[in-house]
């Protein structure tokens, strides 16, 4: 038997393509990519607009698959984490994070991720495999199906408002994917969050930042968390390959294709190990030595089973904000969302790795 083809992750052209091939004209294409990422229909038989042929054809060549919701929990701050699981079995986790009248979604891009950093779950779990483009997009679209935020809406207040690819695995080692998903993610017939919207956040693969962001236009984070190399190897063994040289080098390049003309700068507070004011000084000081234009998120780090930092104190942190900011350098202090549930960011491990 013939597999089916999975229409989820298909690029815009791909799509066209596949209608071209089974003979179809090519606005078929058009509007069976709004059935599928305008509406977030699953089911042939309502898309109304298409013949009844055409539907049969579909049916018989295609599926329009999700990721299928193992486990849910809700916090009590509201943040709602999914264990989601790939039909090869593979699982993942897909946090919401609400705000006010908005809220992001935070999605995964590999099983695992080989980056190993020493403070994060993820990272203790190996790599297994990366994400497909299809599997990016329907970690977005599961939230959508239990927000009931289909179709796309359109104004400013829907509660899935923003995208932070912040979830499991390295985004910038799934190049290709994570193009792919970004660009169905943003298109404007179909899912339509603007990339202005989404933001990327990197341990630092150096050479793919600038590609990364010049294929897609979202907002770039760097998962600094160090002020020197010798810290940051400690705890990032990435930085061995790519240190923080490459890495600045290729924000202030990056800074100069954004628009907002900064970069973004996650700091992860560790106790005793770089939440020193001399720290924050040697923090400053390579920014100046790079040219760039620096926002730090001070992150508070969240604890794991089994793992060997800890979070620095709430005093320290407000005392290395301040120091930051008296050189004007902006360094809000984020507050973790969903420790409860291990939802907050560097918690999140498959629950098959778990057990
Ligand atoms: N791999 C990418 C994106 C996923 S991690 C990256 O590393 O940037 C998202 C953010 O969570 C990163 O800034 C990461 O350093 C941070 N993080 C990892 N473990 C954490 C922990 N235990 N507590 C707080 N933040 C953590
Ligand atoms: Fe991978 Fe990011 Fe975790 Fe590091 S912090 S191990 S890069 S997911």
């Amino acid at each position: 038997m013939e597999k089916k083809i999975e229409l989820i992750g298909l690029s815009k052209e791909e799509l066209a393509a596949f209608i071209a091939d089974i003979g179809e004209k090519p606005f078929r294409a058009k509007q069976l990519w709004q059935w599928l990422y305008y509406h977030g229909e699953t089911d042939f038989d309502k898309m109304s607009n298409l013949s009844k042929d055409f539907r049969a054809k579909l049916q018989q060549h295609c599926t329009i698959t999700r990721p299928k919701i193992i486990t849910e929990q809700i916090s009590a701050d509201k943040t709602h984490k999914w264990l989601l699981e790939f039909p090869d079995g593979q699982r993942i986790e897909t946090v919401y994070i609400p705000e006010e009248d908005r809220g992001a979604v935070c999605i995964s891009t590999q099983v695992g991720c080989a980056v190993g950093c020493k403070f994060c779950h993820t990272g203790s779990q190996k790599i297994t495999r990366n994400l497909t483009a299809g599997e990016i997009v329907g970690q977005f679209m599961v939230a959508r199906d239990v927000y009931h935020e289909w179709p796309s809406p359109h104004d400013e207040t829907r509660y899935l408002s923003n995208i932070v690819v912040m979830g499991m695995g390295e985004p910038l080692h799934n190049m290709d994917n994570v193009i792919k998903a970004l660009k169905i993610l943003t298109d404007g017939e179909g899912i339509a969050i603007s990339k202005r919207r989404i933001t990327l956040s990197t341990s630092g693969i150096a050479p793919n930042i600038v590609p990364m962001i010049q294929a897609t236009g979202v907002k770039l984070a760097i998962s600094l968390h160090a002020p020197n190399n010798e810290k940051r190897s400690q705890i990032m063994p990435i930085n061995k390959r790519y240190p923080l040289e490459e890495v600045l080098r290729a924000c202030h390049e990056y800074q100069q294709l954004d628009g907002s003309h900064f970069v973004t700068f996650e700091y992860l507070m560790l106790k005793d190990f770089n939440d020193s004011l001399e720290d924050a000084h040697e923090l400053m000081d390579l920014m100046r030595k790079f040219k760039i234009n620096a926002k730090f998120n001070l992150i508070a780090f969240n604890p794991w089973p089994g793992c060997a930092y800890e979070p620095s104190s709430r005093n320290k942190i407000i005392a290395f904000s301040k120091e930051l900011q008296k050189k004007r350098f902006a360094a809000p202090i984020r507050v973790p969302r969903g420790q409860d549930i291990l939802a907050a960011c560097g918690q999140l491990k498959s629950k098959k790795a778990q057990e």
